[in-house]
């Protein structure tokens, strides 16, 4: 073997060295990133795991998370102002969105006025009353066009809410020169379209959350209402009770009795299937003595 090609030889080995160590270092970047994802999702996971156990709806609109302290990291607590929308996940729901204002960021908002664009949510119909609501709303931040900060939420949760963001805004107006960090996590379970609630969390930086501080979950419910999360279907609590029930109608009386009614009597009542409204409906009014 002459020298020319011993010196080939060594290039090509060299050569294959380094691809193999190129391919060798891009397997292992995927694999450190693959571990990475899954172990952030594990924790965002047992985040909203531990944040349900904590929130189960008992008839009040507002539950307290973690005593009411709010989760933020140190490097969170600077005095930078920005405001960040989460991307929408591949079923068009919003996820998270994250703040940090000031009071001019406030009162430009303020200025500008509300020019919302009509973006409609993820579970959001026409006629089921609910709101084309926003994470963090647009008097805090400006923000009037965004996409990943939609969400579809009832009357009574947009009221929940907007009184915790005013108070945010009534801080910043009283002490020019502050910040507030504000974060809102959409809760969707499962494939639902409509989210279960929204939880939010708000801490004023210079006075390490003297004025304002809280860790806060809203329910998207509405009294009187029932709400199917899976497609965003509204329909009345009292519509879905009332079912088809045996009552005593007196055509004489135009009244109508409970079965058992001492005040039934004669050829003219008879014993009918139907709803109370659907009675009421038809012209008859309940009897006041069984009140059917
Ligand atoms: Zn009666």
């Amino acid at each position: 073997m002459n020298r020319k090609k011993l010196k080939r030889r060594r290039r090509i080995i060299r050569n294959r060295i380094i691809l193999f160590a190129v391919i060798a270092a891009l397997i292992l970047l995927i694999v450190v990133m693959a571990v990475r994802a899954i172990s952030q999702s594990e924790n965002d996971r047992q985040t909203q795991n531990a944040i349900r156990s904590q929130t189960e709806y008992q008839g009040n609109i507002r539950s307290v998370v973690n005593d009411n302290i709010p989760n933020f990291t140190d490097d969170e607590k600077t005095d930078k102002t920005y405001v960040r929308f989460g991307k929408t996940d591949s079923k068009g729901r919003c996820t998270k969105a994250e703040a940090r204002i000031s009071y001019e960021t406030v009162t430009k908002a303020e200025r500008a006025g509300d020019k919302r664009k009509d973006i409609i949510p993820s579970g959001w119909r026409s006629g089921s009353g609910l709101q084309k609501g926003q994470l963090i709303s647009w008097p805090l931040t400006g923000e009037t066009s965004e996409v990943g900060n939609r969400v579809a939420v009832t009357k009574a949760l947009e009221e929940a809410k907007n009184s915790y963001e005013k108070k945010i805004s009534d801080y910043l107006r009283d002490h020019a020169g502050n910040h507030v960090i504000v974060r809102v996590t959409a809760d969707f379970q499962g494939s639902n379209q409509l989210a279960s609630g929204i939880h939010m969390e708000a801490m004023s930086v210079e006075d390490e959350g003297k004025g304002i501080s809280f860790n806060l979950y809203f329910h998207n419910v509405q009294p009187g209402k029932k709400i199917v999360y899976s497609t965003g279907a509204v329909t009345n609590e009292d519509q879905v009770k009332e079912k088809k029930k045996e009552y005593v109608v007196d055509s004489n009386t135009n009244k109508f009795h409970k079965e058992d009614c001492p005040e039934v009597s004669g050829s003219s009542a008879k014993t009918v299937t139907a709803t109370r409204s659907e009675l009421i409906k038809q012209g008859y009014s309940p009897c006041g003595e069984c009140e059917p």
